[in-house]
């Protein structure tokens, strides 16, 4: 097991204080050290929000892309090197706003990757607007008079588009959250880890007691995570009770396993004058 230290960064997150993810920033540096991961087998893609400073903040390598296009470059870099452990994090906004047609079209593929979003029901960085997963009647600058829009459920979401693995954390509890990570690093195939992630600064209604306060964990439970179906019902359990934990894994091929050029291994260990030639192409299909 590596030393957690190891993937401390030299830059300090500069995050509130309180901020949710600062939990998620120790959980994926403990998932890292169970996992026995070194630094360099490891990319860490985002895309732009508060959480989506996270590269900057972690010792591997990574990549702070641009609003919603987490994804497609974390996509670019797995299929290049099948061998790196890639993991997106990101915010709600980033990941179920703009970059949402990247999200479903990942787990349709069932890309081998990890995402972790911290979802905190707000724009944190640009100072407090609704987000897609900002309740109904949610007040901001933006919605003085309460959000009119029905917010986003990413697990049903992610479980109707193919992801294998689908999970929720929450922030007050990092231990429960480092398995769910864990276990989403080292699953084979599309992983997302939902984290409530409270926003301090601005989300006044979604706090770490209000989810103290409703949340309950699947493990607790009988709850079978090889169910879909019970999965599905489970997902839409959002009112006094929520439940965080494992809602459904499944093993499946993944792109990497059935694409026809790339199934015989990464393009990096290709010879350049092969993927120059179209001779050399006909010979992979
Ligand atoms: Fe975290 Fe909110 Fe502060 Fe952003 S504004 S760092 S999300 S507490």
């Amino acid at each position: 097991m590596a030393e957690i230290a190891v993937y401390k960064s030299e830059v300090k997150p500069d995050w509130c204080p309180g901020c949710g993810d600062f939990g998620v920033l120790t959980a994926v540096a403990k998932s890292a050290s169970e996992l026995n991961l070194d630094p360099k087998d490891i990319l860490v893609v985002s895309g732009i929000g508060c959480s989506s400073n996270f590269p900057g903040f972690f010792n591997s390598y990574g990549f702070h892309g641009i609003h919603g296009r987490s994804i497609p470059i974390a996509t670019g870099a797995k299929l290049s090197n099948h061998d790196l452990n890639v993991v997106v994090t990101g915010g709600d906004g980033d990941g179920y706003g703009i970059g949402i047609g990247h999200f479903i079209h990942a787990m349709r593929r069932n890309l081998n990757i990890t995402y972790i979003v911290m979802n905190n029901g707000t724009y944190g960085l640009t100072t407090g607007q609704t987000s897609p997963t900002s309740e109904r009647g949610y007040k901001t600058k933006s919605t003085p008079q309460g959000s009119i829009e029905n917010p986003i459920n990413p697990i049903p979401l992610s479980l109707i588009s193919g992801a294998t693995y689908v999970a929720r954390g929450f922030s007050g509890d990092p231990s429960g959250m480092s398995n769910l990570i864990t276990k989403g690093i080292d699953h084979k195939g599309f992983s997302l880890i939902d984290v409530f992630s409270p926003c301090v600064t601005y989300n006044k209604v979604n706090t770490y007691d209000f989810y103290r306060e409703r949340t309950y964990k699947l493990l607790d439970t009988d709850h079978d995570p090889s169910n879909f179906n019970n999965a599905v019902e489970k997902s839409f359990e959002l009112d006094e009770k929520i439940p965080i934990g494992l809602f459904y894994q499944k093993n499946s091929p993944t792109y990497e396993d059935e694409e026809p050029v790339l199934k015989s291994g990464s393009l990096l260990n290709r010879k350049k004058s092969n993927l120059d030639s179209s001779i050399a192409l006909e010979e992979f299909y």
